[in-house]
């Protein structure tokens, strides 16, 4: 740490991203996606586009904003674009919780909430869950406080129902709730439709999962029009460019081609299914994950053992070295030749 750091970060812990790598690896360790992006995403990025770097992106993203409205039946004016969701909860956990703020959110879930809590001088309080890793909905019921939930969650993949979203929007409008629909594309319930009734509801999403653009950080955030306002304003104060010309465009036609998109999906969904099954009937606990990976145990290894040997074997996937889930390994779900190579990988180790 050199001297000049303020003493307000200085005891900042961040958040660890997965290991990314240039090795030959099949790599199950950051929940990217196998499949390349759309190719539509190459068609747009141009020499024409190239050619026009020299000025500045559009700081409204009105293509892309516009691209996302019609997808999801809302008007551009309730969209709000980030560099990667984590910009978008940033700038909202930085907005409407910020210094003095209360948050909450479950005590096992995206480890970057409690870093921005962290960072912005957020009061936050990690609400355990269930001892089957499910989210006692109960807890956040009247809450009073600003709600962060990943739906699903990871590393648990667990989701929680449409109603039981609505309970816990409907019974806190006076607070903001914030629902992390990083992993909704694989199958959970979306609660997005509820942002044209509720106030108080702000949903971000991400291309980079079921879009296949981890690498264009490009994520957003669908809310009513007044706090998609408040959002802008902030953003206006601190990077009003935050987005580039490149990903604006290459964003903008990926969330259009439904078609390539719904066929990845289901191939990562019905590989899923079949890696959990193979791994159960090795002998491992898995939860019913709606996301893009698996969470799985086993009684025969510990999670860090299995990890280091998957590891020698070319295989990464993601330990968190945390208590209660431990013993646990989150699994990114691969192409299915990948995942047969985890499963038969995984059978000699056990
Ligand atoms: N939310 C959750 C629950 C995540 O796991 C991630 C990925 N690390 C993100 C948000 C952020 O994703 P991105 O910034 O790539 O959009």
């Amino acid at each position: 740490m050199s001297k000049f750091l303020s003493e307000n970060y200085a005891k900042l812990v961040p958040y660890v991203p997965g290991e990314q790598v240039n090795l030959k690896v099949i790599k199950l360790n950051t929940n990217e996606s196998p499949f390349p992006p759309s190719p539509k995403v190459k068609e747009v990025l141009s020499e024409e586009v190239i050619d026009k770097l020299n000025l500045y992106s559009d700081p409204e993203l009105k293509e892309l904003r516009s691209a996302i409205a019609e997808q999801f039946g809302v008007t551009p004016d309730m969209v709000f674009c980030g560099n990667g969701s984590d910009d978008v909860l940033a700038f909202a956990i930085m907005g409407f919780c910020g210094a003095g703020g209360k948050l909450c959110c479950p005590e096992i879930s995206y480890g970057f909430y409690p870093v921005y809590a962290d960072i912005f001088g957020v009061e936050l309080e990690q609400i355990p869950l269930k001892d089957d890793f499910s989210i006692d909905v109960n807890d956040y019921i009247g809450k009073n406080k600003n709600i962060v939930i990943a739906n699903p969650n990871a590393p648990t993949g667990l989701a929680l129902s449409f109603d039981d979203v609505e309970k816990i929007i409907s019974s806190n409008p006076d607070n903001l709730v914030i629902i992390d629909e990083a992993y909704m594309a694989f199958c959970g319930e979306s609660c997005m439709e509820l942002v044209k009734k509720y106030d108080n509801l702000l949903v971000t999403r991400t291309f980079s999962k079921s879009h296949s653009l981890a690498g264009l950080r490009v994520g957003f955030g669908i809310a009513s029009k007044d706090i998609i306002d408040d959002l802008n304003k902030l953003k206006y104060s601190f990077n009003p460019y935050n987005l580039n010309t490149l990903s604006i465009k290459a964003a903008a036609a990926a969330i259009a081609d439904n078609e390539y998109y719904d066929d990845k999906i289901a191939k990562i969904v019905a590989t899923r299914e079949k890696t959990i099954a193979q791994l159960k009937a090795l002998g491992f606990k898995c939860t019913e994950s709606k996301a893009n990976f698996i969470f799985a145990a086993s009684d025969k290894i510990a999670a860090s053992e299995l990890a280091a040997k998957l590891r020698e074997n070319g295989i990464l996937v993601r330990y968190f070295n945390k208590a209660k889930i431990d013993n646990y390994l989150r699994i990114t779900v691969g192409t299915d030749e990948d995942m047969q190579t985890l499963v038969d990988t995984i059978q000699t180790i056990v």
